[in-house]
């Protein structure tokens, strides 16, 4: 008998549909795009499409472990119960924290997120999200009093211009990029500028690439700005001005443009006001909320959007609202909460601080690497390693993360777990179990459920599943005036949750999305008026010197996904980029006597990595690129993250993952 079952790819934020589908129940699954589904239509880039040769349980954790001994889910459960509520008592609510993941539901995140701010009191929880696109969402709310994307996917299709912006989508967003590439197929006349310093696979398909220097996005939207304005500028951002002058010029005069964003503009320590800068410009022209038209940030895990929804930040409540007073009662009193939080909690950075400084008596780290992933990543692998006490929630046995913790609890993984996440258009999608749970493996939602009871919280933690969260969130959502903001999931409230179809937010009605926002010139700011900001832009938090002469920026590879915990498991993958490589302008390889495949030593403030370099004349001179994904088991010593200052913006706490002064040296000579 054939199985099908419909469910979304568990990488990037585009967030495309999938089938996985088998013959009968011993032939292996299959996967392949949704042609229904409206982020894909039945597209799936390589790392979608190998989806089906990640489902092995090779390393998978799979039995609740204390002190690396096996034990039962009661004794684990208990235990964290028990030292979370110890420390609570004993040294106060913020003496715990959470860190959490894109990776994670919403039903998870939403489950999570109550536990902390509703009854243990502290808005210490907070997301590897915020390493993504905390700055847009801070640039959002600024600028628009919500946290809203105004535009969807359809409007790359109608967009006669398309400026992507700090974003390689061709490999970090490649069906939404393809979906660029085919309409530009369809109406040759449709222009594609890309602003990035290096010359990445995106930049090879646009009519204009601006390299700009890197950190100068903010000076180059403040330019367009007053070139829209009529106003005189003089800018320098590192490219000829004749590039300059063309870009303002197909800018200002097509009605139809999109501008697209991503990490290069985000993982900035003014990332917020580059945002700003960015939406100023669709602000001042009224191209936002219209098809074909507008600001759009492209997320970069496949529920960064789910988190954001429902509290996943440290700085935020559920249901998009904030820490004002109105919405903590309002919330407060919606989950009968027992100790609301009064104040936003720590974000990553500064969360891994306070576990270093021994403020954190307690740590639970859910589906998500830390010790690899942070800035400053050694000296957060040593603060966890410090922390008297660590829980992870995870599928994997043995990330560097893992290897810490004193409770590890099995967590089921993509194909095994059951709720939805939202994309970059926040369109809301399923996804849904095909694989039985492996081992003693539980979903994230029901062992935070677990432990919510074990501390006394039982009857605001009584859910029998995940459509059970997910009916609570709708109704959250729809509590009160929520007509005054952009997530309205009233639409949603008592769906049936095993049916519901992909479809975008606010949902005001059943079967009533919302593609786009603003057209009527209505935003969320107390007035309904958009604010432009003033943008005074700021250089990176560090530049290069001489103990320091290059920059390093940093990345994802083609087929890779984060720390390659599942998307390592696919051989095809894996033979795009075997190792991690430096790639080095060959006049910077002439300088520092660097030789195409041979191996460098990069040097930050306090660490090294090795990687092998690779002549790359894509970039720019001064400026080198490592990418993200690999780490101490992996490769050899090949922690990037312990490269990079923890630097973040004021307003979003988003590290500057992007602009690192380094050290490089052949490493005989090193
Ligand atoms: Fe998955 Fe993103 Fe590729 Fe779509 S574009 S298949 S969501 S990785």
């Amino acid at each position: 008998m054939p199985e099908i079952i419909r469910t979304t790819c568990p990488y990037c934020g585009v967030g495309c549909g999938v089938i996985a589908a088998r013959l009968d129940q011993s032939a292996p699954w299959t996967v392949k795009g949704d042609p229904e589904h409206p982020a894909n239509y039945g597209k799936l880039c390589v790392k979608g499409s190998a989806l089906a040769e990640t489902l092995d349980l090779d390393g998978r954790l799979l039995h609740p472990l204390i002190s690396g001994n096996r034990a039962s889910w009661d004794e684990a459960l208990d235990l964290v119960a028990e030292t979370f509520s110890t420390a609570v008592r004993e040294h106060g609510p913020d003496s715990v924290a959470f860190y959490v993941s894109g990776q994670l539901l919403t039903e998870d995140y939403y489950a999570a997120n109550k536990l902390m701010k509703g009854f243990i009191g502290s808005g210490n929880i907070d997301t590897n999200s915020r390493l993504c696109m905390s700055s847009t969402v801070a640039g959002h709310v600024r600028a628009f009093g919500s946290d809203t994307v105004p535009g969807c996917y359809e409007d790359l299709d109608l967009a006669d211009l398309v400026v992507l912006v700090g974003s390689n989508a061709a490999w970090c967003h490649p069906v939404a990029f393809q979906r660029t590439l085919a309409a530009k197929a369809r109406r040759p006349e449709m222009r594609i500028v890309v602003v990035d310093p290096r010359r990445t696979a995106t930049a090879e398909c646009a009519d204009l690439h601006l390299a700009i220097r890197p950190g100068s996005d903010a000076i180059l939207f403040n330019g367009l700005l007053a070139h829209l304005k009529g106003e005189e500028t003089q800018l320098d951002v590192g490219v000829p001005l004749d590039q300059i002058v063309q870009f303002f010029s197909w800018f200002a005069d097509t009605e139809k443009t999109v501008t697209v964003w991503s990490q290069g503009i985000n993982q900035s320590s003014s990332g917020t006001d580059k945002v700003d800068a960015i939406i100023n410009c669709h602000l001042q022209t009224g191209r936002i909320g219209r098809p074909g038209m507008g600001p759009f940030s492209l997320t970069g895990q496949p529920n960064a959007m789910g988190g954001r929804e429902v509290g996943g930040l440290a700085n935020m409540l559920a249901a998009h609202m904030g820490f004002d007073e109105a919405s903590i009662d309002r919330v407060g009193r919606f989950w009968n909460a027992t100790q609301m939080a009064g104040k936003p909690g720590l974000k990553a950075v500064d969360m891994f601080k306070a576990v270093a400084e021994g403020k954190i008596k307690a740590l639970w780290i859910m589906c998500t690497n830390p010790a690899v992933s942070m800035p400053e990543a050694d000296l957060v692998k040593s603060a966890i390693a410090a922390c008297p006490f660590v829980v992870i929630s995870e599928c994997e046995a043995n990330t560097d993360t893992a290897r810490l913790a004193h409770v590890k609890l099995p967590a089921l993984t993509w194909g095994e777990k059951d709720g939805t996440v939202t994309n970059s258009e926040r369109r809301i999608s399923r996804q849904r179990p095909f694989l039985p749970a492996p081992g003693e493996a539980k979903g994230d939602w029901w062992i935070i459920t677990q432990v919510a009871r074990r501390m006394g919280f039982g009857p605001a933690f009584a859910w029998n599943g995940p459509g059970e969260i997910f009916d609570e969130f709708c109704r959250l959502t729809a509590f009160e005036n929520a007509s005054t903001r952009d997530l309205d999931l009233s639409g949603l409230v008592g769906a049936d949750y095993a049916a519901i179809e992909p479809i975008q937010w606010p949902v005001r009605a059943p079967g009533q999305g919302t593609a786009r926002l603003f057209a009527d010139g209505r935003f969320y700011h107390a007035d309904g008026k958009a604010r432009m900001l003033d943008i005074t832009p700021r250089p990176p938090a560090r530049a290069a010197d001489l103990a320091f002469p290059l920059i390093l920026n940093t990345g994802r590879m083609r087929d890779q996904w984060h720390t390659m915990t599942r998307t390592g498991r696919a051989a095809r993958l894996a033979a795009h980029a075997p190792e991690p490589v430096l790639l080095v302008h060959p006049k910077d390889a002439l300088r520092f006597r660097l030789s195409d495949g041979g191996l460098a030593r990069v040097s930050g403030n306090r660490t090294s990595v090795v990687l092998r370099v690779a002549l790359d004349p894509g970039q720019r001179i001064g400026e080198v690129f490592a990418p993200i994904h690999w780490n101490d088991q992996t490769a050899s010593s090949a922690v990037i993250g312990s490269l990079i200052d923890a630097a973040t913006d004021p307003h979003s706490g988003q590290p500057e993952l992007k602009q690192a002064p380094v050290l490089v040296e052949p490493l005989e000579a090193a």
